[in-house]
């Protein structure tokens, strides 16, 4: 059983969302759903885009998020900013269940009247027609690790288009297949390594297995395969961020449990923390009907995971490390 979810699943869904024949991506339209509810700006590119604000104040208390301001900017050599535009597109599907979700379950299950097929040269072009388009691009879902074939053929229509010096690629990935090792040939994997303007955040979905396990709906067991997926995304050497969510069901014993898993992240490498961003969980329109009462709690209590986070990198890295840049922080040395 739990092979068939960790195994069978991703690869399923990848099917539903992925034509090799035609180089088709299966997009969400985002117009029109529960989604755009919560959008500052209405959905753009035809409905199949949306513009997301990332901020680097995330709230009062929380650490900031720098991601992916901070790399973007260095990228592309701009002055660093505090908050950045970017533009969004998301897969229609993911193989996770993550409670606190901002995407609707129906944009997250290939769903033929709420999501279109896109090559990648297509997507390009809805998003440069756009006037005064994003320097961002961030490709989203869903779970875009599961199509790590978009991500490349998205690569390659920007060198096309003669704008990728310009352009900054963004992706997500929940470190939960290795796909991008299992699909990508070996010149694509070279071409995704050298391609310049790239960043890819990868999600820790919890601290420890009960934490992940709560916050993604998948088996405990896979907390630990994380790991070793983000491990083979350095050693490829991408630039390689992380974000950690860090609410579970139970807080006790916090400090030694974020500890342990600062002491993983620390395995990879030594400095690998000082790339690692804890989530803060909000609540949006569609976790309101899969929200209950744990949750809730969860998401009050999380503060206790953020302050035992903070402790754990004050008693591990100098003031200088603290105070560096995320994107100056060498994981390849
Ligand atoms: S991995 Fe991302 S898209 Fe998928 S359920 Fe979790 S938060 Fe939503």
């Amino acid at each position: 059983m739990q092979t068939e979810i960790s195994e069978k699943i991703p690869l399923h869904c990848r099917q539903k969302v992925y034509r090799p024949d035609t180089g088709q991506f299966l997009l969400s339209m985002i117009a029109g759903s529960e989604q755009a509810a919560d959008l500052s700006t209405p959905p753009n590119c035809g409905g199949y885009g949306r513009i997301h604000h990332f901020r680097r104040r995330v709230d009062t208390g929380w650490m900031d998020d720098p991601l992916p301001i901070d790399p973007a900017c260095k990228a592309l050599g701009l002055s660093y900013v505090d908050m950045l535009e970017t533009q969004v597109f998301q897969l229609a599907v993911c193989n996770l269940h993550c409670w606190y979700c901002f995407v609707p379950n129906i944009l997250k299950c290939a769903q033929a009247e709420t999501s279109q097929w896109f090559t990648a040269e297509e997507m390009i072009d809805t998003f440069l027609k756009e006037k005064n388009h994003t320097c961002i691009i961030d490709l989203s879902g869903g779970n875009p690790e599961l199509v790590p074939e978009w991500i490349i053929q998205t690569m390659k229509t920007l060198d096309k288009k003669g704008v990728s010096e310009k352009i900054y690629l963004w992706s997500d990935d929940t470190l939960t297949t290795d796909y991008t090792f299992q699909f990508l040939s070996k010149e694509d994997l070279n071409y995704f390594k050298n391609y310049r303007n790239y960043g890819k955040v990868c999600c820790f979905k919890g601290f420890d297995s009960s934490s992940f396990s709560f916050n993604s709906g998948l088996p405990e067991n896979m907390f630990y395969k994380q790991f070793e997926h983000f491990h083979r995304y350095l050693e490829l050497g991408l630039d390689l961020y992380g974000y950690v969510t860090i609410t579970a069901e139970d807080y006790s014993e916090i400090d030694g449990r974020i500890g342990e898993f600062v002491d993983k992240l620390q395995t990879i490498h030594p400095l690998l923390p000082l790339r690692v961003v804890p989530l803060k969980i909000f609540p949006f329109s569609p976790t309101s009907t899969r929200t209950t009462e744990k949750h809730m709690r969860a998401i009050e209590q999380q503060s206790l995971a953020a302050v035992a986070w903070k402790k754990q990198l004050h008693s591990r890295f100098s003031t200088e490390q603290l105070e560096t840049k995320i994107s100056d922080i060498n994981l390849h040395s």
